[in-house]
């Protein structure tokens, strides 16, 4: 057996030192797997009950078209996020076009002008600042007379309790609240943390709206948000909850009456939830929701395996080889914009789709910087699927996540450091 894997990874171009290197780290890995297995086991079982309970069917995969009236499966679906959340309600709809349109759909139906929304996070997601008005946008809230604060973290990354009591007034109405740290370096919160920040916002005023941006975050903890007190939850269906499957889409989970908000946004006042074709989707949706604890657990191994390999090989990672997770997001720092090149290379040269392609650095809208961008996925842009990504400039971090099962992942890691053993950019010294 062992004579196969190494003749597998040698004709995949993995040499005997990259080899065995990564078999002593995954070596070392065993029991934190394990540990992780049991979550995983936890949290399928917690989607299989929901499917069940619902009586999904065969009569629930099929499509509808036009105004989508009607649509069964459409409404088994919302109920069964609604029950893995633990929410009253919930939207799920082919017809939200990625994570930023979820959050701009959740945070648009619940505000009205005169509002105040505040992060109590710190800065929120690239996208979020053109939802909000931070950088002025057309159709942003700060359009339409709503306000924002922003209370940053404390130095320690924790939540700065004092400065957050003083931003709230009378005119808050709401907290957005993102849970992955997303592309930055602070600290991820764990669903207790945010279980803790509600608790103290609701204190001050139980009408506050928490909403938790949860992109990334899904099935990595027992809980989600909305088992600690989130009014709603907000995510995207190419990331975690799709397992991979899922070919557009987001969700919304949350009190009935912030969903039903949601919904007359995401339609039209007076239409509701009621229209939404699905166009062939739905046994996607269903089928990417079962597979998503296990696609989300073989992630998470990869993102700590990658940890722990380039941490002994001497660079910086956040979150580090050893501390818990709460989103599948790794980031590694290079300090070396030949280094970050060629682990995105290895990254693109291990995917199922293009990779026969070599990725560079290019603007981005968005950017005020060259971007590079490692993706090889079968759904475009879908970052459950291996994919890497880097600014290039000061202190050139690699982000990195997904990959559909942990063999992949792994394998994806395996190769970013072959690439860079082949350009001769570092030396592996067993
Ligand atoms: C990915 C992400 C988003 C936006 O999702 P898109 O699907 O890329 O629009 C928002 N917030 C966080 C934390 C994310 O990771």
């Amino acid at each position: 057996m062992h004579n196969h894997i190494t003749e597998a990874y040698e004709q995949m171009g993995i040499s005997k030192e990259v080899l065995m290197l990564c078999q002593e780290i995954e070596e070392s890995l065993k029991e934190r797997f394990a540990e992780m297995d049991k979550v995983t086991e936890c949290n399928q079982l917690k989607v299989l009950s929901a499917m069940q309970k619902h009586q999904i069917s065969e009569a629930h995969l099929g499509p509808t078209t036009g105004y989508g009236y009607n649509d069964m499966g459409r409404e088994a679906l919302e109920k069964v996020y609604a029950e893995i959340f633990g929410t009253e309600a919930a939207l799920v709809r082919a017809q939200i076009t990625c994570g930023t349109h979820a959050l701009a759909i959740a945070l648009s139906s619940n505000l009205r002008p005169g509002d105040e929304l505040i992060s109590p996070v710190g800065k929120p997601y690239n996208t979020m600042e053109e939802i909000i008005g931070i950088r002025p946008s057309k159709g942003s809230l700060a359009e339409y007379g709503v306000t924002y604060k922003q209370v940053e973290l404390l130095e320690d990354g924790t939540f700065d309790y004092e400065g957050i009591k003083n931003a709230i007034s009378d005119k808050t109405k709401m907290m957005t609240i993102q849970r992955s740290k997303g592309y930055l370096t602070r600290p991820t919160f764990s669903v207790k943390q945010i279980g803790e920040l509600i608790s103290f916002i609701k204190n001050i005023n139980p009408n506050i709206i928490c909403m938790v941006d949860n992109c990334y975050g899904e099935f990595v903890e027992l809980d989600e948000p909305s088992n600690v007190g989130a009014d709603m939850v907000v995510g995207s269906l190419i990331k975690n909850p799709g397992g991979g499957l899922a070919p557009i889409g987001g969700y919304i989970c949350g009190t009935k009456e912030c969903v039903e908000n949601a919904y007359y946004r995401l339609t039209a006042p007076g239409l509701g939830a009621e229209v939404g074709a699905t166009l062939g989707v739905n046994k996607d949706f269903f089928q990417g929701l079962f597979n998503a604890p296990q696609v989300v657990n073989g992630a998470l191994k990869g993102a700590i395996f990658a940890a722990n390999l380039y941490e002994r090989l001497g660079f910086e990672c956040v979150p580090n080889a050893t501390e818990s997770r709460h989103d599948i997001i790794q980031a590694v720092t290079f300090h070396d914009p030949e280094k970050v090149i060629a682990f995105c290379e290895g990254i693109q040269y291990a995917a199922p789709i293009d990779s026969h392609v070599t990725p560079t650095p290019w603007p981005m809208p968005g950017y005020n910087c060259d971007v590079i961008m490692a993706a090889g996925a079968f759904i475009s842009g879908a970052s459950i699927e291996l994919s890497a990504d880097a600014p290039m400039h000061e202190p050139y971090t690699v982000y990195f996540q997904g990959g559909l099962s942990y063999h992949h992942a792994k394998f994806g890691i395996m190769k970013s450091l072959a690439q860079l053993e082949k350009k001769g950019l570092i030396n592996i010294i067993l």
